[in-house]
């Protein structure tokens, strides 16, 4: 049997933000309910290497994968869509495309020939391609373009594109994600940037095979016909993609319209069974899901952009927690918490006791920390349900330092380099790598092991949820693994003084024997984890820790 090997290639229109990601995410997850083996690559248009380094109000939450890539959010809705373990292939930015081929030319790679910007850049871009491609043992790959068309930044990628098509014709598809906005003071849809965008990717020697029409409403016939006539497609290729309740429903949207028939026609595959069928079961329990609410806090530091404040730098964390609220039957409503506002008036804490539970995000510096410290206190002193991830649970453990063990202005030493009490302080093996300023993904990362003791409430958390990925049951406990992204731990000089005290040490790391999980005992739910759940959450399989934080949350709520 000849073996399948497809490209599909997926730029957007007109303006970013319009959901590409999650349109490649539902398109990747059609084809592979059809039976296809498929895999997804993002292209970030940067010149950073990974997304570790990047701004994360211009660039949102870092998605960090199991072999510890630093990458795009985008990989994340690929993994929770696709429901697979994606790795280092899958991410790709400029600034990893020249540094390969500028690599190349210094060991001579090129045999001496002048290398130049086309044709070996694109080159390199598709040789990545292939690398996900055959790493994945891919059927169809789905290759995301950042960014919009048009843009100087993308014009390589889309270059990569075209010569995948001269290469296999018959095997390459583009798809455009366009935006079609409805401005409020004409009151109509309007297709002319859409038709703008569809010329700009001719000029690069590309025709869209398809068009998802992303807006706030459905795309109705004469709009369907005008882009027809002016960007050149069959009126059928051309796809309504409203907004939508949650993004978890989009797969079934495109369904209704054969999205997944159209495309393995194009690509001339017949599909080999047809099972949205768990998926669809999803969307039924989301949408059953509104008769009781559960409402969950993210107290963080927020990103202020201008007059807009940006909340995507926690998608994974929204995502887990919407995810445990549905398989709990319960429809999460997220209030956003600002840490500073209880550091200028320690009253506003007050407004923590309409939660139903808390959590304390990950993150980096010193801006907005006390008020977390503060929260978490009043989690601890009120019985409110607590999960601190990552720094959450650094925090924790400073505030638990100060309250309970009377260690006066305890800290981590990413905060107070000379703290009397660096209850939280640099793992050995990185006071180098800081010493030498190698920034760039030099963090622990990605997955490392955990053994979660038995008779916590980790234990039973993961017990209950049958979680998938337990490696290993034994008297010991259980082994998982969980994924990283920090610089400092849980200082182990104070191990014993926070165990005499009452507090529990859930889960560590067997091999380095870094703390992973603390917890307390008198409280419902006071977990902190030293790892990121959030990333191992999938709609089909939510985190335990998330499912049983938002399990207490609900009691708590009730009990109240
Ligand atoms: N800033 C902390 C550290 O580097 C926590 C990082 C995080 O929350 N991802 O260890």
């Amino acid at each position: 049997m000849k073996r399948i090997k497809k490209y599909i290639f997926v730029a957007g229109g007109v303006m970013s933000g319009i959901g590409k990601g999650i349109a490649v995410a539902s398109i990747g997850r059609i084809l592979k309910s059809y039976g296809f083996k498929v895999t997804a690559v993002k292209i970030d248009p940067y010149i950073n290497i990974d997304a570790g380094t990047m701004n994360p109000i211009e660039h949102g939450e870092v998605f960090v994968t199991g072999d510890g890539d630093e990458c795009d959010q985008d990989i994340g809705n690929y993994e929770r869509f696709l429901d697979q373990d994606l790795t280092k292939v899958n991410y790709m930015t400029t600034g990893r495309v020249y540094l390969s081929v500028i690599e190349k030319e210094r060991k001579l790679g090129y045999k001496g020939k002048c290398v130049e910007v086309v044709p070996h850049i694109p080159q390199e871009v598709i040789r990545r391609i292939e690398k996900a491609r055959q790493a994945h043992k891919a059927e169809i790959v789905l290759i995301e373009i950042g960014g919009t068309v048009g843009e100087y930044q993308n014009l390589l990628f889309l270059e990569a594109a075209r010569m995948l098509k001269i290469k296999y014709s018959n095997d390459v598809l583009f798809i455009l994600v366009s935006h079609l906005p409805v401005p409020p003071m004409i009151g109509e849809m309007k297709t002319k940037p859409t038709q703008y965008a569809v010329r700009t990717l001719n000029s690069a020697g590309i025709q869209p095979d398809i068009i998802l029409a992303r807006s706030t409403r459905i795309l109705d016939e004469p709009r369907k016909e005008k882009i027809s006539t002016f960007c050149n497609l069959k009126k059928e290729d051309i796809i309504s993609a409203p907004d939508v309740k949650s993004i978890y429903e989009i797969p079934v949207n495109f369904e209704k319209d054969n999205l997944g028939r159209k495309i393995l026609r194009k690509l001339n595959l017949k599909k080999r069974n047809k099972d949205l069928k768990e998926w669809r079961k999803l969307v039924e329990i989301i949408k059953r899901s509104g008769k009781e609410k559960i409402e969950i806090g993210i107290v963080g530091k927020y990103f202020r952009s201008g007059k807009f404040v940006l909340k995507d730098s926690y998608i994974s964390v929204i995502e887990a927690i919407k995810q445990a609220s549905w398989a709990n039957n319960l429809e999460p409503e997220i209030t956003w918490v600002d840490s500073t506002d209880f550091e200028k008036d320690k009253s506003k804490l007050f407004s923590l006791s309409k939660l139903g539970g808390i959590v304390v995000p990950g993150g980096f510096g010193y801006r907005g920390i006390e008020g977390k410290i503060l929260a978490i206190k009043y989690a601890r002193e009120n019985k409110i349900p607590f999960l601190g991830l990552c720094y959450g649970m650094q925090l924790a453990t400073i505030e638990l330092a100060r309250d309970i063990l009377k260690l006066k202005k305890a800290n981590s030493t990413e905060i107070d380099s000379k703290t009397k009490y660096p209850v939280i302080d640099l793992i050995p093996s990185q006071k180098a790598i800081l010493r030498k300023k190698k920034y760039g993904s030099t963090m622990r990362l990605g997955n490392w092991d955990c053994l979660i003791k038995p008779e916590t409430l980790s234990y039973q958390a993961y017990l209950k949820a049958n979680w998938r990925r337990i490696e290993k049951k034994s008297r010991e406990g259980l082994l998982v693994k969980e994924r990283h992204r920090h610089r400092y731990e849980f200082n182990n000089n104070f191990k014993n003084i926070f165990l005499e005290n009452g507090l529990v040490i859930a889960g560590f790391n067997p091999q380095e024997n870094l703390v992973e999980i603390i917890e307390l005992k008198d409280h419902p739910f006071f977990v902190g984890v030293q790892f990121h759940p959030e990333f191992l959450s999938r709609p089909l399989s939510p985190h335990p820790l998330f499912l049983e934080f938002v399990k207490k949350s609900y009691q708590y709520t009730n009990n109240r």
